[in-house]
């Protein structure tokens, strides 16, 4: 379950592994994941023989820019991952998507259980107005703003939760359960909170928890909840061991000593510590 952190170590990993590199063939084995093209072929023939130069993300897409005025846009989106090979030989039993292979050294194969995976390939000139990079708030990562914008655009929604407002990706690009529960932890509030309620002081405390949290994920390789929840070269995640509040319903809080709560919100499970939270 990817979510900023993980997708921003899947680009570091992509940058070092294979920018530079010549795309000698593309497969794209998976139904419904290339999106705004009229057939696979012609995402086919866009990369086919092109480079990429770099890797740039925004909220969960990566966007691999190619050797003329395009780029290459694709997300594991909210189930899928990334896994590079070293040869070009396709790993049997994966639920593979789509293959990228290299005239040098290897492959990148989108996999994904599930049918959030997507990619396409766009002019540079477009990309912003395509739906799915247009739709998408800021990233805290990216694209860093003074806190004071951060507050502006929660304000926008005065009566909304902020657990909902942190995975609204038109407000917040990237974030899912695991990450809205922790950064609420540190900043020290409850997911059921409203902006109306917030003081300035509580905003600049969320957006720096928010900044922090996420770059203190990606230090150390973000999350795996489970043994395929690997990155592309097939290491786990090691931010685990950091996690204060999300699936520790019932254990003791770190900084008070206090109990873990679970609460439903949204049809699903939050996580939080209500004494450390108010
Ligand atoms: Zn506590």
């Amino acid at each position: 379950m990817p979510e900023l952190p993980e997708v921003e170590v899947a680009r570091r990993q992509l940058e070092r592994e294979v920018a530079g590199r010549k795309i000698k063939s593309v497969d794209v084995p998976g139904k419904g994941v290339v999106i705004h093209h009229k057939s696979k072929a012609d995402l086919t023939k866009r990369l086919v023989d092109h480079k990429i130069k770099s890797f740039d993300r925004r909220g969960l897409w990566v966007l691999g820019k190619l050797d003329r005025d395009e780029v290459w846009a694709v997300t594991p989106g909210a189930t899928g991952r990334f896994l590079r090979t070293k040869t070009s030989k396709v790993p049997a039993g994966l639920p593979i998507k789509l293959t990228v292979t290299f005239t040098t050294g290897g492959s990148v194969h989108l996999l994904d259980e599930d049918d959030t995976a997507k990619s396409f390939v766009v002019t540079k000139d477009d990309l912003a107005e395509t739906p799915e990079i247009a739709s998408l708030g800021l990233d805290p990562l990216e694209t860093p703003v003074p806190w004071s914008t951060f507050g502006q655009v929660l304000r926008t929604q005065p009566k909304a939760r902020l657990k909902a407002l942190l995975q609204d990706e038109s407000l917040v690009a990237g974030l899912g359960p695991l990450y809205s529960d922790e950064i609420l932890f540190h900043a020290g509030l409850r997911y059921d909170r409203t902006p109306e309620s917030l003081s300035a002081h509580e905003i600049r405390r969320l957006y720096r928890s928010m900044v922090e949290t996420l770059s203190a994920a990606i230090k150390y390789g973000g999350v795996s909840l489970d043994e395929t929840d690997v990155d592309m070269l097939g290491n786990p995640g090691e931010y685990e061991s950091e996690i204060q509040v999300y699936q520790r319903q019932g254990l003791t809080c770190n900084r008070c000593r206090g109990t873990i709560d679970r609460v439903r919100f949204q049809k699903r499970n939050t996580f939080f510590c209500p004494d450390c939270q108010s």
